[in-house]
């Protein structure tokens, strides 16, 4: 098996104080799962639906999942009884979806916001005018069962380090604005959501508090 522990360790001991790890566990065995378990690490970040039920069935009752994928809104139903984090947010119908399911499971659910500031031409995240404008209307004010608890972003897939510090800064400057101006008073809006295994040191300079790191630990995944 790749040497789970020790890269655990090693990610682990590289974050400062302040930042937690998403250990992303997708197409990787449960046993790997175990194995970072084993050493402590409780969450852990999925991001297909029927691949996080199954492991959600096989494993400790005590981890907590993120969903860190795109999510279908038909699927949103399957995995809210007990996700405790679904990262990837992107659209109001999405927000809605999971406030229906969360009131039928009368559980909430914890939601972070999906940004797309990367210069890469992908389908998903909101721009920080659509995120700006989904927060002004005002609806998620009134979903119960809907924690918005901060913002998540991935960044250009490129070797520019200073391309990719200026993706984070500019989300964490806009994680500055919209806590100030629609979570003020709330303490749950805390999170910024940005690093993975090839630039997590450039996020958490630039005021990540969770980073998602897969590959360091686990490996290449075979897909
Ligand atoms: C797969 C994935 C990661 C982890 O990527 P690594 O490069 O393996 O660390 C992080 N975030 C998202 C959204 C992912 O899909």
């Amino acid at each position: 098996m790749f040497p789970v522990k020790d890269n655990l360790h090693k990610v682990l001991s590289s974050l400062p104080e302040g930042v937690r790890l998403v250990a992303i566990s997708k197409y990787h065995p449960a046993e790997f799962i175990t194995a970072a378990y084993e050493e402590g690490q409780r969450v852990f970040g999925e991001s297909h639906e029927q691949e996080l039920r199954q492991k959600h069935e096989e494993l400790p009752k005590d981890i907590e999942w993120h969903f860190i994928g795109h999510l279908q809104t038909n699927k949103v139903k399957y995995i809210v009884p007990y996700i405790t984090m679904i990262e990837a947010v992107d659209s109001i119908k999405l927000l809605r979806e999971i406030q229906k399911q969360a009131a039928k499971a009368d559980r909430t659910v914890k939601v972070l916001l999906e940004l797309h500031i990367a210069e890469e031409a992908t389908k998903y995240g909101l721009t920080l005018d659509d995120c700006r404008q989904l927060l002004a209307e005002g609806e998620w004010r009134e979903m119960k069962n809907v924690q918005i608890c901060g913002l998540m972003m991935m960044a250009s897939n490129t070797d520019d380090e200073q391309q990719i510090a200026s993706e984070f800064q500019q989300a964490a400057s806009f994680f500055d604005e919209v806590k100030a101006e629609f979570f003020a008073d709330d303490d749950n809006f805390c999170e910024r959501s940005w690093g993975m295994s090839d630039d997590y040191q450039i996020a958490v300079r630039n005021h990540s508090t969770m980073v998602r790191i897969g590959t360091m630990i686990f490996g290449p995944r075979v897909y």
